[in-house]
């Protein structure tokens, strides 16, 4: 982990980053959508006209701007079916790009010796789809109706007609809030606090240095017992005075020597060596006591869950009890044919760009396959 921009200065060079299509597409939309509203009594014929623009028709529609998104647009676009890609608009407080756009070398991506921030990743991708003739919206995806085919997507400014539909929406990494815990001035987000184990873990800036981990749920045993590897001790802070962990995590991690356990604790601040100094060390409070002890690490991982992006589905895909969309075992597959869903919007396990982008090519394949089983498409496939 090195310097990493804050969200506005993200948000803006996000912004110049983006090419002619997606810009040019938003405010074409943008313009019309005040046209048709501001002149509708005046001009009823010009209002229709301006819907009739505004309905788009697509082979594959995709939701989503992450690596799986990309890459099944990446695909889907080499099979010539023209898709379609909303990225949205900061849709769940996420720039277009996704989650590895608020990190910043990102190192276990293959193709990238050594390391590549994240934004510089996800901008290469968003060219990729767009050179095989992707189709990119920078508009959130409101609402969609999965009842018949074609499919149907709104946002504000849009109705796209889609036969098949990939869903890669993303999830989006828990965060606390306390003094120290932001991305802003005095934060060490990004400089010693981190959502990631397996993706900053085996950071220098851990490297034998003592580490914690917030959180009492599966996750949290097992980034604690990864970051054993690194780090010369692991704090796990609990503010229960049990873990919700199965028993069996619970064991592998407990008995492991490196780990110690605060219970019914919890951060009240993050502070740093000096004004501009790496995360030093944490204050953390008990719940039951309310005695505050300092705690001396380097790093702080936060395990305390994440939040998958399926509020806009209303229910019409079937989901997992904790939000995640669910598939069919080794396929992409939802409950709806024809619509597929990819990435960490369906993954709870993994969590990773390149799974991320693996899952979206299957996405890809399986839609034109399923095009293909309808009739709509000739078979051609790279
Ligand atoms: C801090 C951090 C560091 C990480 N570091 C690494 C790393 O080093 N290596 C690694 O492999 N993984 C890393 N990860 C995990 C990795 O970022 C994710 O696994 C990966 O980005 C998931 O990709 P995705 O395509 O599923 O979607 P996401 O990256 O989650 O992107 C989904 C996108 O869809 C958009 N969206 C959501 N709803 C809508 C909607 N209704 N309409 C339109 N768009 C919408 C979101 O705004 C978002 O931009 C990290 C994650 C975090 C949080």
């Amino acid at each position: 982990m090195r310097f990493c921009p804050g969200p506005n200065k993200l948000f803006s060079l996000l912004k110049k980053a983006r090419s002619a299509v997606g810009v040019a597409a938003a405010s074409a939309s943008a313009s019309s959508s005040f046209t048709s509203s501001s002149f509708s009594a005046a001009a009823p014929k010009l209002t229709s006209a301006m819907d009739e623009l505004q309905a788009l028709k697509t082979k594959v529609c995709i939701i989503g701007s992450g690596p799986a998104a990309h890459t099944a647009a990446i695909y889907a676009a080499r099979a010539e079916l023209k898709p379609i890609l909303f990225e949205g608009w900061m849709a769940n407080d996420i720039a277009p790009g996704g989650q590895l756009t608020t990190t910043s070398d990102v190192e276990n991506f293959p193709g990238f010796p050594d390391g590549i921030l994240g934004m510089e990743l996800m901008d290469r991708c968003r060219s990729q789809s767009v050179r095989f003739g992707t189709q990119i919206f920078t508009e959130t995806v409101s609402k969609v109706d999965f009842s018949a085919t074609p499919f149907k997507i709104y946002t504000d400014a849009k109705t796209v007609q889609a036969d098949t539909v990939i869903v890669a929406t993303g999830a989006v990494a828990k965060r606390l809030v306390f003094p120290g815990s932001g991305d802003g001035k005095g934060g060490f987000w990004n400089r010693g606090i981190s959502a990631c184990a397996v993706c900053d873990g085996a950071a220098p800036i851990f490297r034998n240095k003592p580490l914690a981990v917030i959180g009492g749920g599966d996750s949290a045993m097992e980034e604690a017992t990864f970051l054993t590897k690194y780090g010369s001790e692991v704090n796990i802070i609990h503010r229960r005075e049990a873990f919700r962990a199965s028993k069996i995590m619970q064991n592998r991690a407990l008995s492991n020597p490196k780990i110690k356990v605060m219970w019914n604790s919890e951060v009240v601040e993050a502070y740093g060596d000096g004004e501009k100094g790496p995360l030093a060390g944490l204050k953390v409070k008990n719940v039951v006591t309310g005695e505050v002890t300092d705690l001396k690490v380097s790093g702080l991982f936060f395990a305390i869950g994440h939040e998958p992006a399926t509020k806009f589905l209303d229910g019409q895909l079937e989901l997992h009890p904790d939000g995640y969309v669910k598939t069919k075992p080794g396929t992409t597959e939802t409950s709806v044919r024809g619509v597929f869903a990819a990435g960490d919007v369906q993954d709870k396990k993994y969590r990773q760009a390149v799974t991320a982008a693996g899952t979206g090519c299957m996405a890809a394949l399986e839609a034109e396959h399923y095009l293909q089983e309808m009739g709509s498409q000739e078979g051609k496939s790279d």
